[in-house]
């Protein structure tokens, strides 16, 4: 019902009648990850956010960018709107990448993201989190890149995406910077032994994300009733390293901004500490 709220609103403003398949699609996606969490038992319930990540994958990695032939990459996106072009790639990063994490945080991250899609389902057990937290920074150097490229392009090599890009070669790059993303994902994440080690050390659009989620709304809470054993489940199932035990001992909401709220920590939770 939220997707097709959404969906109404956006085409409402946007007139693009792709926004009625998309939201509702995602919504139907997330609700099916939601009904497989409650209806499966303990580590299966995992399943059911992998699930929702698999079905959204085609609606915005396939459907999105193929019905506008555009570019939903970082750089692609970035070098639209260097020449003011504000299109569809544009609203997707104003609302999932910087508007929207001041609700729902790194929600895309957990939920909607194409590459965690299929990084979620790679077979490696738990999450390794032994790398230091400072390796993320290396992210901010990816960062810089995606958009120096396009600069280089622009000015040093007075690249004109009027006529060169725009609506031409914009899917080529679509599928050849993703097929980099996976091409670094995969094998990074057997590498370190941590399916989201692309995210936590190389993926430049986290870097995006992280002021609107340092203040946005929605987190992981304490469940203030129930009790916490100190087990560590939540912490070893964490794909983000997050300490999920220390905000839960301490009763504090988790502020970390590498959360995604996958709630991977709250459906293992033994005594259902975590909301
Ligand atoms: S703290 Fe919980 S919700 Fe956040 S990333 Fe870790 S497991 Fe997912
Ligand atoms: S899984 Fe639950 S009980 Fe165990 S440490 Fe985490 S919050 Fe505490």
């Amino acid at each position: 019902m939220i997707g097709l709220l959404i969906a109404i609103i956006l085409y409402k403003a946007f007139n693009w009648w792709g926004f009625l398949v998309t939201f509702p699609w995602i919504g139907f996606s997330i609700s099916v990850g939601g009904f497989l969490r409650v209806v499966l038992k303990g580590r299966k319930r995992l399943i059911g956010r992998k699930v929702s990540l698999l079905l959204i994958l085609p609606c915005l990695l396939f459907f999105v960018p193929i019905v506008n032939n555009e570019n939903f990459q970082l750089e692609g996106v970035f070098l639209i709107v260097l020449v003011g072009f504000f299109s569809k790639g544009f609203i997707h990063y104003a609302i999932a990448k910087l508007f929207g994490p001041l609700i729902w945080r790194r929600g895309f991250c957990g939920h909607a993201c194409w590459t965690a899609a299929i990084l979620d389902w790679l077979p490696i057990k738990n999450c390794d989190n032994s790398v230091p937290r400072s390796y993320r920074n290396i992210r901010y150097i990816t960062f810089f890149l995606s958009l120096l490229i396009p600069l280089f392009l622009v000015i040093v090599l007075s690249y004109n995406p009027w006529t060169d890009y725009i609506n031409k070669h914009e899917m080529k790059w679509m599928f050849i910077s993703n097929g980099v993303y996976y091409l670094i994902g995969i094998p990074l994440a057997f590498i370190l032994s941590d399916k989201r080690a692309f995210c936590k050390y190389v993926c430049p659009v986290s870097v995006v994300m992280l002021p609107a989620t340092s203040i946005g709304r929605i987190k992981i809470k304490p469940n203030i009733d129930k009790e916490c054993i100190a087990c560590n489940v939540c912490n070893k199932n964490c794909p983000m390293g997050v300490d999920v035990m220390g905000y839960m001992i301490s009763n504090k909401a988790i502020v970390d901004t590498e959360c995604i709220l996958c709630s991977d920590c709250k459906n293992v939770c033994p005594t259902n500490k975590i909301r």
